[in-house]
């Protein structure tokens, strides 16, 4: 099979029926970033873009996808070590060396020295069997935000792919929470201390980004996190891959359905407020990083005195 311009193929699309050469595929892929950031204004002269990198295909991607329009605004790069051994330390390492070859600054910030805690001894701290996907959820996402501000950003970039845009759309559907439904697109948030959040690759299928990823000779880590095996996102990654395979297109059909409920949608409930305990800003009196540091009995590395 030839892709359009003649030249052999090495991806097939299914979704649109038909192949792609290597060079035609490389520019697509960068021509859906480039739209996705344009059609939704993500970023804008003078930004300063904090740009979290786990070190995996995605994250990796958009840093060099950022890089190559970064005219106007500034990129700064950083990682968060949730403290899982044997997984996260060669994503870290991934993101340096690219961060280094582009000439970018890259930092890394750890749950250890955030909370005083690693996610591997949650179990021994909280004497229960426990879900770590709930409790790392809530740290990285503190982290995140926390960081990307202390960085001086104007946004957060995360490498949020259409499978995981699609994934998240159907899990608040399902579990019916609107609020958190309505909290989701391309873009997000407003509050002093909360820096907004963009997805630039939100409209790219997962796997391009990993075939993205090897021609452009990114090199990334591909481990996959111990806890990943028992979470719900991971069900309904298996339910809309197999929606995929029959009928291709749904990932798409999904997020683009929402694009067009979105505005419709009731705003989120709950204006930002800090948190009496550490000043984050948090729906509630207390956030959820304090209250379930609580659960387990532990107290940040500045309280601990
Ligand atoms: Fe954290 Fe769960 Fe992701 Fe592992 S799979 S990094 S525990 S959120
Ligand atoms: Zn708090």
């Amino acid at each position: 099979m030839k892709c359009e311009c003649g030249k052999d193929i090495i991806y097939y699309r299914r979704y649109e029926g038909r192949g792609w050469c290597r060079s035609c595929f490389v520019r697509s892929v960068e021509k859906r970033f480039r739209r996705t950031v344009s059609k939704n204004s993500l970023v804008k002269k003078g930004d300063m873009v904090a740009v979290a990198v786990s070190g995996g295909k995605d994250s990796l991607s958009m840093l060099y996808m950022l890089n190559g329009i970064a005219k106007g605004f500034r990129l700064v790069a950083f990682s968060v070590d949730e403290g899982i051994s044997g997984y996260r330390p060669k994503g870290i390492e991934c993101a340096a060396e690219l961060a280094r070859s582009l000439g970018i600054e890259h930092y890394v910030y750890s749950y250890r020295e955030e909370f005083g805690i690693e996610l591997d001894r949650l179990e021994e701290l909280a004497g229960k069997k426990v879900k770590h996907c709930t409790y790392c959820g809530v740290f990285r996402r503190y982290v995140l935000n926390k960081k990307a501000r202390e960085l001086g950003a104007t946004k957060l970039a995360v490498g949020h792919n259409l499978d995981d845009e699609a994934q998240s759309i159907m899990m608040n559907f399902v579990r019916g929470d609107l609020n958190r439904f309505s909290r989701l697109g391309a873009s997000h948030g407003e509050s002093q201390k909360f820096v907004p959040r963009i997805k630039p690759l939100r409209d790219i299928p997962e796997r391009e980004i990993a075939a993205y990823a090897v021609i452009k000779g990114i090199r990334f880590s591909g481990d996959e996190c111990p806890h990943s095996f028992d979470n719900v996102r991971r069900d309904m990654q298996s339910v809309l891959n197999d929606f995929e395979l029959k009928y291709p297109g749904t990932k798409q059909q999904v997020v683009g359905f929402y694009d067009r409920l979105k505005g419709s949608l009731p705003l989120p409930e709950g204006s930002l407020k800090e948190c009496e305990e550490c000043g984050e800003p948090s729906t509630g009196n207390i956030c959820k990083a304090c209250e379930l540091l609580f659960s387990v009995n532990v107290k940040r590395p500045d309280q601990s005195s």
